[in-house]
Parts: structure tokens; C-alpha cells; sequence
């Protein structure tokens, strides 16, 4: 990574919502493109977590940091990026990557819907954003933050309305960091895939349209022009190039990786 290349010591990776999924996929790409990791979860999460922190040092090598919390609460979230860097000796790449989904229309969301949502996708980017950004202008070499928006954070529809409204939130939030961060050195990017396998979208159900189990999935293999969902793998390197020093010069994106499910 570029903004590293002035420092001895191994970059690092802070990666949320890793203990499955895309976030676990972006952990062990990171790890095997050579970065120290940190992996954060819920703390019911741990003993997952720990296994793919496991993973990456029997398959890779590298050091790990195990930091659970919940990331939309601002004291644990600065306590996460305080332990990764003292654990790893810094943080070069924040991947701000926990979400959940709701799926009801606007007439049967309640406000604490609405605030469930905002909070665990919405302000827990704001504040990994926020603290991660303040340790990278402290170690003074510049860094990559890089979040979870979505092909719902570019087009609004009124299968997830709420979520939709999220994601739309981190694609502001990136452009108007990269403007703030960009004289510290630092990039500020956000990914948005389309329909990608992992235990999200197997539990998204919209009544009359993806009732069961799948069948949201199934709605992905149509859409895409690929005939075929994403898998964590495609996302893990669409943020592998993000935070490679190839990416040194792309900032305030919000690049889209779908299958072709939605053009730009
Ligand atoms: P996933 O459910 O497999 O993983 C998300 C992880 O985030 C879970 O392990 C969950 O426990 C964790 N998490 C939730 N709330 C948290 C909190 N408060 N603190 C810490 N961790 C928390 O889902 P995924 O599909 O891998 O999704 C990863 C990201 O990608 C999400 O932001 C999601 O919105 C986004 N995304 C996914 C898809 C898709 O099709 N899977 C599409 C577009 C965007």
C-alpha cells in the first residue's frame, strides 16, 4: 500500500462484521495480500471471530487482533481501533463492513426500525470513519477507509426502503470524508455489490415477492446479466484493490460491484 510505504513495520487491517460472510472474506484477502488483521463482530460472535483469526495465522501468517463490540456505540468502537493499533502497532485500512437488513415498507416501519438501522449501518460508519481517520492522521502516513454501502445505496426501491436510506448515507458520508481526509494522505472509498450469497440474504424475505428462505437469491441469479450472484470472494477483492497501493489515486467512490444487476 502506498501511504504505508514510508513505515518498517507490517501494514494493518480493521475489518467489521468479519465473523462470516463478506466481512470474513475481506479479512482472509487482506491477510493473504500481506496485512496484519483485526476482525470485529458482536460479542456473541467471539468464538467465530476467533476461528477465522486461527485461519489467517495457519493459512497466512499473519498477526491478529480479535476486537468484538457493537460498532454502532462510539466508546467501544474507540476502544477497537485503540487495541488494533496498540495490538498490530497502528491501522493503515479501516473496512467499515457490519449491516443488517430490514425488509418492511414504509408504512409498517416504526421509528425504532428506523433507528436500528440508521445506527448499525449508518453511524457505525460515521464512527469507524471518524476514530479510524484520527489514528491515521496521528501515525502520520496516510491510511485507506473504506465502507459497506450497496447496489440499494445507488437506486431506492421499496423492497427495503430503510436499508436503502442507509446506504445512501455512506455513499454522502464517503465523499464528504475523502474532501476532509484527503490532505492527511488518506482515501476514503465505499463498495456496493448487488445480491452476494452469504447468511444475509438468505434470511431477507419480502412478502409476495422473496417469501422464503433463497428465493432473494434467486431474484440476484435473474438480475444479473452473469446469470449468477456474487460471491464474498468478489467483494473481498474489489476492497483487496481499494486498500492495494494501486488505488492511490481513486477517492469519494462508491464503486459498484453487481453482476451488471444495475448500470451506473
Ligand atoms: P452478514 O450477515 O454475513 O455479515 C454482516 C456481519 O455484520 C454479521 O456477522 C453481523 O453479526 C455483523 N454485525 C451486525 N451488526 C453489528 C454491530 N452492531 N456491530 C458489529 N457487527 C455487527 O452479511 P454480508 O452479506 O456479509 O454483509 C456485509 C455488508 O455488505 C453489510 O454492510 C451489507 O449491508 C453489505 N451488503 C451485502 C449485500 C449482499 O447481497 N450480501 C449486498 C449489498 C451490501
Amino acid at each position: 500500500m502506498a501511504s504505508t510505504s514510508t513505515q518498517d513495520r507490517t501494514p494493518t487491517a480493521l475489518i467489521t462484521g468479519a465473523a462470516h460472510g463478506i466481512g470474513k472474506a475481506i479479512a482472509l484477502r487482506l491477510a493473504s495480500d500481506g496485512f496484519n488483521i483485526a476482525i470485529n463482530d458482536i460479542p456473541s460472535k467471539e468464538e467465530l471471530l476467533n476461528e477465522v483469526a486461527k485461519e489467517i495465522r495457519d493459512r497466512y501468517g499473519k498477526k491478529t487482533a480479535v476486537v468484538p463490540c457493537d460498532v454502532s456505540e462510539e466508546g467501544p468502537v474507540k476502544e477497537m481501533i485503540a487495541k488494533t493499533a496498540e495490538v498490530l502497532g497502528g491501522l493503515d485500512v479501516m473496512v467499515a463492513n457490519a449491516g443488517i437488513c430490514i425488509t418492511k415498507p414504509i408504512l409498517q416501519t416504526e421509528v425504532s426500525d428506523w433507528n436500528k438501522i440508521m445506527d448499525v449501518n449508518a453511524k457505525s460508519v460515521f464512527l469507524c470513519y471518524k476514530y479510524a481517520a484520527e489514528q491515521m492522521i496521528k501515525q502520520g502516513v496516510g491510511g485507506r477507509i473504506i465502507g459497506a454501502s450497496s447496489v440499494a445505496g445507488k437506486r431506492g426501491t421499496c423492497a427495503f426502503p430503510i436499508y436503502c436510506a442507509s446506504k445512501f448515507a455512506v455513499r454522502g458520508l464517503t465523499q464528504a470524508a475523502a474532501e476532509e481526509w484527503g490532505p492527511h494522505g488518506i482515501t476514503v472509498n465505499a463498495y456496493a455489490p448487488g445480491y452476494v450469497e452469504t447468511p444475509l440474504t438468505y434470511s431477507c424475505l419480502i412478502p409476495g415477492v422473496a417469501p422464503n428462505p433463497g428465493d432473494f437469491l434467486k431474484l440476484g441469479t435473474t438480475a444479473s446479466v452473469l446469470g449468477r450472484v456474487g460471491t464474498p470472494d468478489d467483494i473481498a477483492s474489489m476492497v483487496a484493490y481499494l486498500a492495494s497501493k494501486g488505488a492511490g489515486f481513486v477517492t469519494g467512490q462508491t464503486l459498484s460491484i453487481n453482476g451488471g444487476t444495475f448500470y451506473d
